[in-house]
């Protein structure tokens, strides 16, 4: 028997990848822009804003309400996008997906409805010392208004939450634990199997916060077994202005209504009001339905790339990162968890963060400085703040080395 022709997998190619985002083509106070600033937000292919543009040039109205041909096409569109998320994140049915605003919005829907109505005195909600702002605030405002305590899970010094730790800290008064899946400081991915069977074995809820992950690789939020699962269309290659509250149907089903307005009702009388089911009670007033339609258009690119290619790339990238940082004196990475996605942290001995953020901006290279929303999380790492350089599926080793040019520069420069 003959062996049959060999199957020549192509390997991941960031530079074509790259000609899809025209943002990334241009100059930089003189020089080719490389972007590293993607845990912040990313760039948007021309699909994503081509798909926006179509949509207001041809079939702008507004969605569930109109008898109208537009209407008819918005509406469409719009319930399209949702169905297109529930496959991207595994739901089990599209009534499952909210939109919202961001993850910000979406922690605080869970935060308002689920939280207000739930918690009472003496309950206590976990969240990891590695949280974003937008998973600690919303939290604090209900444990505020309820008199439930938001209660810090340790990390360890490598940036990684202490298992053991949480292990000891649930108990019967946990009602939920609200955690990130890729930490925006550090990079940290966390070990979701084991932080959600500890909180089920616990009976606590889970919130993941996937604002870092979901560009990353494949989230398949209903077979983690978590409760909710967030995310923000920007960190996406989608537009600003829109995210997704996945939830657990039953959950979702006994949770009252965050905003009101029109959409969420099924009949208004002064007497009474009655909610719309699924999804609707949750989207008061008219959606972001270009933006919803861009997501889909981004998670419709994502499909069409080599995805297990690109996080295999990303991580060639923070590991070439490392690589070049040992070889900087005075250059410590912050955080050295043991499973890190795409995002190099660190500080320059004799720098201030912004200043090295600044120089580099100088030479076209886009980084983010400072705490990064994680006051708390600095804190407790004793440091005002980091240089973070986070990586995207566009982003080449070429940009690593003009990266630790900057970075070479700025220590001749103040260090
Ligand atoms: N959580 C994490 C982990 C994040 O990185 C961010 C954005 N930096 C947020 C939440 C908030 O996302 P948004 O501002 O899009 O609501």
């Amino acid at each position: 028997m003959t062996a049959g022709p060999a199957i020549v997998e192509r390997p991941y190619d960031a530079a074509q990848v790259r000609r899809d985002f025209p943002i990334l083509h241009q100059e930089i106070n003189g020089y080719p822009l490389v972007y590293l600033d993607n845990a912040a937000t990313t760039q948007k292919p021309e699909c994503v804003i081509e798909a926006i543009s179509n949509y207001y040039r041809r079939d702008n109205a507004n969605v569930h309400r109109g008898v109208h041909t537009l209407s008819d096409r918005a509406t469409h569109a719009f319930e399209q996008a949702r169905k297109t998320v529930s496959r991207f994140l595994g739901s089990p049915r599209p009534e499952q997906v909210i939109w919202t605003s961001g993850t910000t919005e979406a922690i605080n829907l869970v935060a308002h409805s689920w939280g207000r109505s739930t918690l009472r005195k003496g309950d206590r909600v976990l969240v990891s010392w590695l949280e974003h702002h937008s998973n600690i605030v919303p939290w604090q405002l209900v444990a505020a208004a309820t008199g439930a305590e938001v209660v810090p899970i340790p990390v360890t010094d490598a940036g990684e939450i202490d298992l053991a730790a949480l292990a000891s800290l649930l108990d019967a008064r946990v009602k939920l634990v609200a955690v990130n899946h890729v930490s925006n400081a550090l990079g940290t991915v966390n070990p979701l199997a084991d932080i959600i069977r500890l909180a089920k074995a616990a009976g606590a809820l889970v919130l993941v916060d996937g604002a870092q992950s979901v560009a990353h690789w494949p989230v398949d939020a209903a077979s983690l077994g978590c409760d909710f699962y967030v995310m923000s269309g920007h960190k996406l290659f989608g537009p600003t202005g829109i995210g997704v509250l996945w939830g657990r149907e039953s959950l979702l089903e006994a949770m009252p209504p965050f905003l009101g307005g029109g959409e969420m009702i099924e009949q208004v009388s002064f007497p009474t009001t009655t909610f719309s089911g699924l999804p609707f009670k949750f989207e008061a007033g008219t959606p972001n339905i270009a933006g919803a339609i861009g997501l889909a258009a981004a998670i419709d690119y994502l499909g069409t790339l080599d995805r297990e290619g690109a996080a295999a790339h990303e991580a060639a990238l923070l590991a070439r990162s490392l690589e070049l940082a040992e070889e900087v004196e005075g250059l410590h990475r912050i955080g050295k968890p043991a499973h890190a996605a795409g995002i190099f942290s660190f500080l320059l001995e004799g720098t201030h963060p912004s200043d090295v953020g600044m120089l580099l901006d100088q030479q076209g290279i886009a980084v983010r400085t400072g705490h990064h929303c994680a006051q708390p999380l600095m804190e407790r790492l004793g440091i005002p703040g980091t240089v973070r350089a986070s990586f995207s599926i566009y982003n080449t080793q070429e940009d690593v080395t003009r990266l630790f040019e900057g970075i070479h520069k700025a220590k001749r420069l103040f260090a």
